[in-house]
């Protein structure tokens, strides 16, 4: 298959120049109900979502044609735009789903999982995606850490050994300067219990024109850096984006990505197959397949846990393991992540087990007779990794 990714012209009367200039498209975002109404047709339920807004509204001029003008049903759309069903009280609203106030030894570190954290540098993002699990922090005009916070989190993380893994987050990270941005890379892979850090980021998505080369130039000297993106679907890979995908992977950094299943958006195995199989063809490996978190605001977004699971249920087996995604959710309340894995073994008695493929064909896989667990005599080289 040769796709033709579509080429996202800027409006009338707007420079190709300034179109791919990643501060213009910043400047230039929609926020108000009047920039938005100028640009779409909108409907009453997204007109009175202006009214009171709970969460911050925003959208670069390149996501914001990605969206039908005057289809309120089109995904792109349902992903960017306000919609009063966000006020409606629902079933398991959370300002903080992952409960990940309780997981803060540091106002911007998330500290979860042993080997890992979230460092957020910072809660500014170029677009406000309507069902964002961290509207706790989010879009607050926090911003940049302060250089107090800054040095205290840092410090936290040198004093704990067991982290291995620091995964800049937000907010989007590729929202800050160049300067700032390879400052907080280089501060940290200088801590020397640091394997790697990830960078989480829907830049590549949202403006896409970010990704240039000087930025991942001075940012490869620390590697391994690996991006995380978020895709949600198809559309979103335009010829700008895979330019930018492609600029990631030539320059050695391993790209992943996490995206989140969302009711009349992508919720349809066609969907994620299409996206999974253009991404792989980009080099980005389909990683996470979300379940949507209960933050305040998305339950009109959000689609039931058997959707989910029948979706992948269609996909194993019928999609290339590298473009399948594993599905997952976060236990609300901070239990953390849980991977939701189709139940092939149909019974098992002594030593056999019985399975049903994907495709329905039954089989027995046999243990060998029951016999000592021997441990490999050379494990005491690997205790201490
Ligand atoms: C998701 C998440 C991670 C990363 O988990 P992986 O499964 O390794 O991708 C780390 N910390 C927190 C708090 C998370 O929510
Ligand atoms: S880019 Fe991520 S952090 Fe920012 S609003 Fe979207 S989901 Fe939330």
């Amino acid at each position: 298959m040769n796709y033709n990714f579509l080429f996202i012209e800027p409006p009338p009367g707007v420079k190709l120049e300034d179109w791919h200039n990643w501060q213009w498209q910043t400047r230039n975002a929609l926020k108000k109900r009047e920039d938005f109404s100028n640009y779409f047709q909108l409907s009453e339920e997204e007109l009175q979502a202006f009214d009171n807004p709970q969460f911050k509204i925003q959208v670069t001029p390149y996501y914001a044609r990605l969206a039908s003008l005057n289809n309120p049903q089109n995904p792109i759309r349902k992903i960017l735009m306000p919609n009063i069903r966000e006020y409606q009280s629902h079933s398991q609203q959370m300002l903080d789903p992952l409960g990940e106030n309780q997981h803060r030894p540091h106002s911007r570190i998330i500290h979860r999982y042993t080997d890992r954290l979230l460092f957020l540098i910072t809660d500014y993002c170029s677009v406000y995606c309507r069902y964002c699990t961290r509207k706790h922090f989010t879009g607050k005009d926090q911003a940049f850490i302060n250089q107090y916070d800054y040095e205290s989190a840092l410090k936290y993380i040198s004093q704990r050994k067991e982290v291995r893994e620091v995964i800049l987050s937000g907010g989007d990270p590729l929202t800050l300067s160049n300067e700032r941005l390879v400052q907080v890379v280089k501060d940290i892979s200088q801590i020397d219990h640091v394997d790697l850090i990830r960078i989480g980021t829907r830049m590549p998505i949202v403006s896409p024109m970010r990704i240039q080369e000087d930025l991942l130039l001075s940012l490869k000297k620390y590697h391994p850096i690996y991006f995380m993106l978020h895709f949600n679907h198809p559309k979103e890979i335009t010829a700008q984006s895979a330019k930018a995908l492609s600029l990631l992977v030539d320059h050695g950094f391993p790209t992943f990505n996490q995206m989140v299943l969302l009711n009349g958006v992508n919720n349809h195995p066609a969907i994620v197959k299409a996206l999974s199989r253009r991404l792989l063809k980009l080099r980005v490996k389909p990683y996470y397949m979300f379940q949507c978190d209960p933050s305040e605001g998305s339950d009109h977004l959000r689609t039931s846990v058997e959707n989910s699971m029948e979706i992948q249920r269609k996909l194993w087996g019928n999609l290339s393991g590298l473009a399948m995604p594993n599905l997952s959710l976060d236990i609300p309340g901070g239990g953390g992540k849980v991977g939701i894995v189709p139940n092939f073994e149909v019974h098992h008695q002594n030593e056999k087990r019985f399975y049903k493929g994907w495709d329905g064909k039954e089989g027995v896989y046999i243990s060998p007779p029951p016999q000592e667990i021997i441990i490999p005599n050379d494990v005491f080289d690997y205790q201490e990794e």
